[in-house]
């Protein structure tokens, strides 16, 4: 494992040569971008808590491949036990970042594309698996950062990609060359995207025979010639140039960093592409990630509503209405909402499936439970928080008024509540509460690994009505 540390994280990243534009401007280096600080501190969590020993099992894996330690974010799931791992990594990440870390769409990505290879290849003769093997070999060894890249344009949603009027609102072959292929189009919402190291390319959605040339799967240095990232805003990103740290809630951001990925013209070589025409694959390639990573939201999320709960418990202890009962009840019911949503992931872990490759996967049908849960749970959650800490949360002053002569004593005085604590404490906590609860972590809870509606779709179809109507007429009598 070459990068060990999070500085050997951030030395790397320096060494890409990639083309980002931020608000307006293009940057060169994201680890002193102002924009973009935070997010890398985020996922250079996921290099650097490992080197805590009692994290070490969690944080780091043993390949299977080499032999060799290596980070879990780039592991191939070999048991449920590796499963359950991953779900608990993740909580832990969530709850010492209180944000995105970002490493997990790569990881999913990497996991989906293994175990589907090892099928095409079954089927066809291709030798994409034991492409991708390779591949894995070196993001293993060199401990890379891979943002998984799935989710296109989309142009008109009532049209199929072969009938938009621009055939780039889906990322798409233009040129089979000897030794490669030339792509073009777009991944948009890429969370980490601006640093990782690489790219890795997965459909979108299950494409249809006449639709080959957009089913694709390749991975890519994320400085390869014709790639272009526009970074996303971030709600109150202005507060990071103003170099205001109390104002911003924390270190770490909140969400992902989403960046939108042009690719114009690039030329992926053939030993990087490993699904190129093989439409009938495309369909188990999305349903696997999308599981893997709906699955994850009741790990990360539950782990970010686990820092949310006790900033919500500081302030109800801090305006000393911690004793109340109607306060107590729903710091309880805080807890009990983000333990089910833990509980449904776990269970997706749990019931983890054994495929061909040998690799593991989650349980689908559990994996679009939680998803769905999330995207209601963790509104709750957020729902009561904001009762309990109250409207200060939103009409706060900025700190340079706080540290400002003319009116730091009034602000002091006036937000001082229980007596003893100081105004900065709670002032802190409310902007933690205020980041950790904007409406960017809540959008990102409703629409990552898919919208609401995609779960449904998905539970309808794995969920077995018919075989439940059996079992109610046996009980009634019914022939
Ligand atoms: Fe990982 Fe959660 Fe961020 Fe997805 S939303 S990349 S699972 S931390
Ligand atoms: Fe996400």
């Amino acid at each position: 494992m070459k990068l060990k540390t999070d500085e050997d994280y951030k030395e790397s990243l320096k060494k890409l040569n990639r083309k980002i534009f931020i608000m307006g401007e293009q940057v060169q280096d994201v680890t002193s971008n102002m924009i973009t600080i935070p997010h890398v501190n985020c996922a250079a969590m996921t290099y650097s808590l490992g080197n805590i020993p009692e994290y070490e099992d969690l944080l780091y894996a043993t390949s299977h491949l080499t032999g060799e330690k290596i980070s879990r974010f780039t592991h191939i799931h070999q048991s449920r036990e590796d499963l359950v791992k991953k779900i608990k990594m993740m909580r832990l990440l969530g709850q010492k970042t209180g944000a995105c870390f970002q490493r997990c769409v790569g990881f999913d990505g990497l996991n989906a594309v293994y175990s589907v290879t090892y099928e095409i290849d079954k089927k066809y003769n291709t030798y994409y698996h034991e492409r991708f093997k390779n591949y894995l070999k070196f993001v293993q060894n060199e401990n890379l950062m891979i943002t998984g890249a799935m989710t296109d344009a989309k142009g008109d949603r009532s049209l199929r990609p072969i009938q938009q009027k621009d055939k780039d609102l889906f990322l798409h072959i233009v040129e089979k060359k000897k030794g490669g292929i030339v792509v073009r189009g777009a991944k948009l919402h890429q969370t980490g995207a601006a640093n990782s190291h690489e790219i890795l390319v997965m459909p979108t959605l299950a494409m249809r025979e006449d639709e080959k040339d957009f089913a694709l799967s390749f991975a890519i240095p994320s400085d390869t010639k014709g790639v272009k990232f526009i970074f996303g805003r971030q709600v109150n990103d202005s507060r990071r140039i103003e170099g205001c740290q109390i104002d911003m809630g924390s270190p770490y951001g909140a969400v992902g960093g989403e960046c939108m990925i042009v690719f114009e013209d690039v030329f992926v070589p053939e030993e990087r592409v490993f699904l190129a025409g093989e439409y009938e694959f495309t369909g188990t390639l999305v349903e696997r990630f999308a599981s893997a990573h709906r699955s994850n939201y009741g790990a990360c999320k539950v782990g970010l509503a686990d820092v949310l709960i006790g900033a919500t418990a500081l302030v109800a202890e801090y305006l000393n209405i911690d004793k109340v009962s109607h306060v107590k009840d729903k710091l309880s019911e805080m807890v009990h909402l983000n333990e089910t949503l833990h509980a449904s992931s776990l269970v997706c872990a749990y019931e983890g499936i054994k495929t061909p490759s040998g690799a593991y996967i989650v349980n689908p049908l559990y994996a679009n439970v939680t998803k769905l849960n999330v995207t209601r749970y963790l509104y709750e959650i957020v729902r009561l928080s904001h009762e309990i800490a109250g409207g200060f949360v939103a009409t706060l002053p900025s700190e340079k008024d706080l540290y400002s002569e003319g009116t730091g004593s009034d602000i002091r005085k006036y937000l001082t509540a229980k007596d003893g604590i100081p105004a900065e404490n709670r002032i802190k906590v409310g902007r933690l509460i205020e980041n950790l609860t904007g409406p960017t972590s809540l959008i990102e809870a409703m629409h990552g690994a898919g919208s609401p509606q995609a779960q449904k779709i998905m539970i309808q179809k794995l969920g077995d009505i018919e075989e439940k109507k059996k079992l109610a007429k046996e009980i009634a009598g019914i022939k």
